[in-house]
């Protein structure tokens, strides 16, 4: 009875054999697809009494205990999934200046003027531009203040550090100082989620490290999750030991693939040369399908999300992780994100992943690495790009991702087409990353089947 019941959620999820193997390949995150259940079936957010955080963590030397899942606020601008967000518990918000140009700090603020201030910790960040100076620092942190309608915000980061020496910018400090004399922030941070290569970047590593060294910073946003743990682990250490708060993003590595040999097929049916690299990807996806079957059949699943979880119980294993803070788009992640606070990391669920890394780990390209990027003779900042593809993708920010691709003064992937692909042979996870690039300037590029751009250039 029990398998019928599974086989008929797997019909009713439209989650066919090929479908899981694009799916399974890349946990298939069914983020924000419209038409799945809200955690307020009935409309009211007072009908969801039951979805509460289970689970507070010491946030560092603040000494504030925050909700094990936070808030990534990337694109949110509604305040009603805003209210229910704090509804439900979560009490830790990571938003940006950049978000959305100050949209998502405005939405934020329409709902924080309402609540006990003192019962959440807001995160704000301002990136490093061209006017370093601790008058200008200060002017946008005013700025983030009245658009978060807030008499003080508790951490300042500076995002995306991408260099120890960007990480001790002293306009920043200094601006931190006043800002913090006058009880407008009450502690710094950083985030860093690797290279953009922008002049001279450097690993994820060396800047975290540097900051635990640096003495400045109490709160910091890193990426760590179960596709890649090395460095995250030595990072959360470090923090650990100097008592740093410690946030994560990026939790979940996984994509969806799906689209791939339906791409390459869209080559094909116009007539386009699909590039050598692409081929090779779609075969070496074709050769897993088997594995992909297998592997759904093993572990019994029987929706997109299980390894979504699983991934997310991994990263709050981590006893000095703080917050893990996934983008909470709409009401489905909100609910699926806070049925895991509290939860544990079972036997079963470690296993699934430890399969799911050792059959399909290789097509994920780590972010914060870039470790191929300086093989590349044009310059592609292979990182960043993958990362866009991942707010697409996983995060369900397809705006967002296209609008930051379309926007990218660097080159892009389009150079990958007809390149021989000296990435590839750089990356020590073996990655077929030129495909991915490939795929992700597909995805990533609305006017892409415009015969007279990416087309034209590659038939020449
Ligand atoms: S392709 Fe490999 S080396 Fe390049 S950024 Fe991704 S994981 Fe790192
Ligand atoms: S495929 Fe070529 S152009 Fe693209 S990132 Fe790799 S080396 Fe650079």
């Amino acid at each position: 009875m029990k398998n019928k019941i599974e086989e008929t959620t797997l019909h009713q999820n439209g989650l066919s054999r090929r479908e899981f193997i694009g799916g399974s390949l890349a946990g298939l995150v069914s983020v924000g697809l419209p038409g799945r259940h809200r955690i307020y079936g009935s409309g009211s957010p007072a009908s969801s009494k039951e979805l509460k955080i289970k689970g507070y963590r010491t946030l560092g030397r603040t000494g504030f205990k925050v909700s094990d899942i936070g808030l990534g606020s990337g694109d949110m601008t509604d305040p009603a999934l805003l209210e229910a967000v704090l509804d439900a518990g979560i009490n830790y918000i990571d938003t940006a200046e950049s978000y959305r140009r100050g949209s998502v700090e405005k939405a934020i603020g329409s709902v924080i003027k309402n609540r006990n201030r003192k019962s959440v910790f807001i995160t704000t960040k301002l990136e490093l531009q061209r006017d370093k100076s601790k008058e200008a620092f200060i002017e946008r942190a005013r700025k983030c203040l009245e658009r978060l309608q807030t008499n003080y915000i508790d951490c300042l980061m500076i995002h995306k550090s991408e260099t120890v020496e960007q990480l001790k910018t002293e306009g920043f400090h200094a601006a931190i100082r006043v800002l913090k004399a006058e009880g407008k922030v009450r502690f710094c941070g950083l985030s860093n989620h690797g290279s953009q290569m922008e002049d001279v970047s450097e690993t994820m590593e060396k800047v975290h490290l540097a900051a635990a060294e640096d003495g400045r910073f109490d709160v910091a946003l890193l990426v760590y999750n179960f596709l890649q743990r090395d460095m995250g682990e030595k990072i959360l250490k470090a923090y650990k030991k100097k008592n740093i708060g410690a946030t994560i993003m990026k939790t979940n590595p996984v994509l969806n693939y799906l689209e791939m040999k339906e791409n390459a097929d869209k080559l094909k049916e116009a007539g386009r040369k699909v590039p050598e690299r692409l081929k090779n990807l779609i075969s070496r996806l074709n050769a897993r399908a088997d594995q992909a079957e297998a592997f759904k059949n093993k572990y019994n699943l029987t929706n997109h999300n299980a390894i979504r979880d699983a991934a997310i119980k991994f990263v709050l294993s981590n006893p000095y992780v703080s917050s893990a803070c996934p983008t909470i788009g709409n009401y489905s992640d909100l609910e699926a994100y806070v049925a895991l606070s509290g939860t544990k990391f079972g036997f079963e669920e470690r296993k699934k992943l430890v399969a799911y890394k050792t059959t399909f780990g290789e097509f994920y390209c780590r972010h914060a690495c870039g470790e191929c990027e300086s093989s590349c003779p044009n310059g592609v900042p292979v990182n960043t790009i993958m990362r866009y593809n991942h707010y697409f993708k996983a995060q369900g920010r397809k705006k967002t991702a296209m609008f930051k691709y379309a926007n990218f003064k660097q080159n892009k992937a389009d150079r990958c087409f007809d390149c021989t692909g000296y990435c590839e042979e750089a990356c020590p996870y073996g990655v077929p990353v030129q495909g991915l690039l490939v795929l992700a300037h597909m995805t990533l590029s609305p006017n892409f089947t415009d015969s007279t751009s990416l087309f034209g250039r590659i038939q020449s």
